[in-house]
């Protein structure tokens, strides 16, 4: 199964980006997201989503060099509009923006509309933390057919509609990261086991005719079924939320039929920034997280598992794959072949 070195990886993205239209720092930007999402273990929303980007920059579903423009300014508060630009740029490029807000008035409120899919929104998360803010993040995602259904439904009403929330470490207590699709998986691990030959966990999808099942297939092959939202009427919940934080109150829209319906994938994103050293002393704040981190990573395991915190999953496959990310071939053949229609051969 080839195996290839981080650096070398970002490499092959960012000349395949390059070849597709991007200029060098949007393809750099873009293709160290992309790496790093690999890294994290996140596959789904690592460099295989190039098989969706580069037909969409070819189909007019995503502009390369695209610009993002400030519709809203003010006090601690933001908001911008992608123009279906490439995701991972402008939200990058719109934190960058909001993290100086936060540490001004203690919060921001950023509300990020029409942009190009956004990635893996970890990053973002790891991006706030980096600059000692905690941050909550509400996405939703249009353009695409929904893929996952309500609790008690079987046909597709929403997207993955992903939530994740960042707390920086605390002396002793590591970054925290909760980064999840509100779907009991993510889509792009129903294409991963689609294109690697395996199956998902039973109950994760939903075929067409209302049978709960591990196929990956359902979500690729039509008829279509649907993933089913995550731990029943709760994840359902957040998804609706999603679509009323990330996607009615930044202006970006819901998934509801009546909003552009063009094939791609569209996300918006309503996020929350606070600063804690505003609103706690850090000595304080320090103690609490060690003790609260200690106190639950430290409990009796119920099976041969130990507790382990949200975001240790993360961290423990970046340190392993550091030396080199592994693709099975199927996903492997899929990005040269998709590589090969901008004049680059990923395989020489
Ligand atoms: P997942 O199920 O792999 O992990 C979810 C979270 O659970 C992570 O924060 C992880 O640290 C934590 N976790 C895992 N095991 C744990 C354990 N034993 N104890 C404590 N915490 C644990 O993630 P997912 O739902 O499949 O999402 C995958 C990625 O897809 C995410 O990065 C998400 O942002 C991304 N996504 C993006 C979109 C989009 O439209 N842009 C849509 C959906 C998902």
């Amino acid at each position: 199964m080839p195996l290839i070195s981080p650096s070398n990886l970002t490499e092959l993205v960012e000349r395949t980006l390059i070849a597709a239209g991007s200029e060098p720092a949007e393809a750099q930007v873009v293709a160290d997201h992309l790496v790093r999402a690999n890294l994290a273990g996140h596959d789904s929303h690592g460099v295989g989503m190039l098989t969706n980007y580069l037909p969409g920059i070819k189909n007019g579903l995503l502009n390369v060099n695209q610009e993002s423009e400030t519709w809203m300014d003010s006090g601690p508060m933001l908001g911008v509009d992608g123009h279906r630009g490439f995701g991972q740029r402008i939200a990058r490029e719109t934190l960058d923006k909001a993290i100086p807000k936060a540490h001004e008035h203690g919060v921001a409120l950023v509300g990020l509309r029409r942009c190009h899919h956004i990635g893996r929104i970890g990053t973002y998360a790891e991006q706030c933390s980096q600059a000692g803010l905690i941050s909550l993040h509400f996405v939703n995602v249009q353009d695409h057919r929904p893929l996952v259904a309500a609790f008690r439904g079987k046909e597709a009403v929403f997207g993955t509609n992903p939530i994740c929330f960042g707390m920086p470490a605390q002396g002793k207590s590591p970054e925290i990261l909760l980064d999840m699709a509100t779907s009991q998986i993510a889509l792009g691990k129903t294409r991963v086991a689609y294109l690697g030959g395996k199956t998902v966990p039973h109950g994760a999808v939903i075929s067409a005719e209302g049978e709960l099942s591990d196929q990956p297939s359902v979500m690729w092959e039509e008829p279509f079924g649907a993933l089913t939202p995550l731990a029943e009427h709760k994840g359902y919940a957040l998804a609706l939320m999603c679509e009323i934080l990330g996607g009615v109150m930044t202006g970006g829209g819901s998934i509801a039929p009546q909003n552009e319906r063009l094939g791609g994938i569209v996300n918006n994103m309503m996020s929350i920034l606070i600063d804690p050293a505003r609103f706690t002393q850090t000595d304080y704040l320090v103690k609490e997280m060690e003790q609260l981190t200690e106190f639950v990573k430290g409990s009796a395991p119920a099976g041969n598992l130990p507790v382990i915190l949200p975001g240790d999953p993360e961290r423990s496959t970046h340190a392993q794959r550091s030396q080199g990310i592994e693709f099975d071939q199927g996903n492997w053949d899929s990005l040269v072949e998709v590589a090969q229609t901008v004049g680059v051969n990923w395989n020489a």
